[in-house]
């Protein structure tokens, strides 16, 4: 029997990518997928990009190989060559990264070529005509990245002109309406059609603004100040000190975790308060202020001394403190 043609797909947990590995099975190929997990898309934050991966693979019955993109992701973010989207979102570096990635497993396993979901005109950083171009030509992947959805739309790749795929098999999809990805699935049997992605974490708006700030005043964040993004308020002390108040408990248990040697944590002594956590070069010049944004956070009375534990490195200690008033901690607030 004949081997069936090898080929790459490059798969989040959006329609389009689902969509996408499914017109190439229904050509016979034999699609193996890839999923790029950074360090602002970990696959399990409900938001699309990743989501429900390995669900997705099985559910298509495709192999999948997962990468992760850390350091040299967190190093691309610092300058990226082709600036960002509205939030922090370096999208057309950040798709070149992850088709490089996807180009090395295509050569490890001797794939022809590599799909992804890329809808023309969809997204409008990254899928107007030069943008796919560019990630074309960067990640070395010139006429070997085909886009399934609207490939009768764009040039004719190197499949095509060897005859490995027709291209009246490809789709002309185009824009950001989704009812042509509907009915597709519809076609393909896909229960449940995921809602359209909504990018990774560096295109909310919110989460941008303290990305922003991470950057502007660290060379290199580490995946530990990232994950502190993610979770709790946050408030920027002066240039090397930062300040993070756990908004519930799940957050109290996380920046306990992500704490590290030098960081002290926070907790009032007499009332039900969160954990808070400063991190930075002047720790002890800030230990008050952090202190009393605690207590304020916390069902202590108003206008009243109240004790709060400080932990450093395993040794704690008490601080008495009057609660700090609204306008003054929000001159902090990222
Ligand atoms: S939204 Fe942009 S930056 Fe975020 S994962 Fe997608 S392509 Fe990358």
């Amino acid at each position: 029997m004949e081997e069936k043609k090898k080929v790459v797909a490059l798969l989040s947990g959006g329609l389009d990518s689902r969509l996408a590995v499914k017109m190439m099975q229904n050509q016979g190929f034999d699609v193996t997928a890839v999923a790029i997990k950074t360090p602002f898309c970990d696959f399990d934050c409900g938001r699309g990009c990743g989501f429900e991966i390995r669900e997705t693979a099985d559910m298509l019955g495709v192999d999948l190989k997962t990468v992760y993109l850390g350091d040299e992701y967190i190093e691309m973010l610092k300058n990226p060559k082709h600036g960002f989207g509205s939030g922090m979102n370096p999208c057309i570096d950040c798709r070149v990264m992850m088709f490089k990635a996807g180009k090395q497993v295509m050569e490890n396993i001797g794939a022809d070529f590599i799909i992804s979901g890329e809808v023309l005109g969809q997204r409008p950083m990254s899928q107007h005509g030069p943008a796919l171009r560019t990630i074309e030509k960067e990640s070395g992947l010139e006429g070997k990245i085909v886009r399934p959805l609207s490939g009768r739309l764009l040039p004719a790749t190197q499949p095509e002109v060897d005859g490995l795929i027709k291209r009246e098999d490809l789709g002309m999809i185009r824009g950001r309406t989704r009812k042509e990805q509907m009915r597709l699935a519809k076609e393909f049997g896909f229960e449940n059609p995921p809602n359209a992605g909504g990018g990774c974490l560096l295109t909310d708006p919110k989460f941008a603004i303290r990305a922003k700030d991470l950057f502007n005043h660290i060379e290199t964040p580490t995946t530990n100040d990232i994950d502190l993004l993610k979770i709790g308020r946050h408030f920027r002390f002066d240039q090397k000190t930062k300040f993070i108040v756990g908004r519930n408990q799940d957050e109290n248990e996380m920046l306990k975790a992500l704490a590290l040697p030098g960081d002290v944590l926070f907790e009032t002594k007499d009332h039900v308060g969160p954990i808070s956590l400063l991190r930075g070069q002047d720790i002890e010049h800030n230990l008050k202020l952090a202190a009393a944004i605690t207590l304020r956070y916390s069902d202590a009375p108003k206008d009243q001394q109240g004790i709060v534990i400080l932990e450093k490195d395993n040794t704690k200690t008490e601080i008495s403190v009057l609660q700090i008033s609204e306008p003054e901690y929000l001159q902090y607030r990222i």
